[in-house]
């Protein structure tokens, strides 16, 4: 495995943790993935995670930009369920991430009640740590191959639904992909 240039294995370690926090919640939100990278981009990311919406006729907007704002969240909640620490001040040192929530939440005044039961969702753990082994299984994947293309996230995530199908946090990813528009 070939490691970017001034990065241990430790730090890529975690930057694939973090990326397939984004990955698979846009998996989750029924985005369509295109590529997640635990290698830098021309940005200099240490890593990214790039998907298209693909909009049901009956979404609106909103509901869109609500699923951008968890998915930008998830990152640092992945982060969260292996190292510790409150998703939010792992956000705070993640700042595109951070841009990300923060612009989406102003432009569209995303009402609070629903983004703190998110984020008291994030916080308690029921979301994340019960989906851990989905995030370990595609961080390995991440590692060994630095990229992931949608093709190969989709071919990894039916076997890990099952994984966690019987799982409260099972109903937690349905239910928040379920929410109807805000
Ligand atoms: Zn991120």
């Amino acid at each position: 495995m070939m490691l970017p240039a001034g990065r241990t294995r430790e730090c890529d370690r975690r930057i694939a943790i973090h990326e397939a926090g984004h990955g698979l919640m846009a998996q989750r939100m029924g985005m369509w993935v295109e590529i997640v990278s635990a290698d830098p981009d021309d940005d200099r990311r240490d890593g990214y995670c790039q998907y298209d919406i693909l909009l049901a006729h009956d979404e609106v907007e909103r509901h869109c930009h609500w699923r951008r704002c968890v998915i930008a969240y998830a990152g640092a909640a992945a982060e969260s369920i292996f190292y510790g620490g409150d998703p939010d001040s792992i956000l705070f040192d993640r700042r595109d991430d951070l841009c990300m929530v923060t612009k989406i939440r102003e432009t569209v005044n995303l009402p609070s009640a629903e983004w703190l039961e998110f984020r008291n969702k994030a916080r308690s753990e029921a979301l994340f740590r019960t989906v851990r082994r989905e995030v370990e299984i595609v961080a390995d994947s991440l590692q060994e191959c630095r990229k992931l293309s949608g093709d190969q996230l989709r071919q990894l995530l039916p076997t890990l639904s099952q994984v966690a199908s019987a799982s409260p946090a099972q109903s937690a990813w349905l239910c928040l992909r379920r929410q109807g528009p805000l």
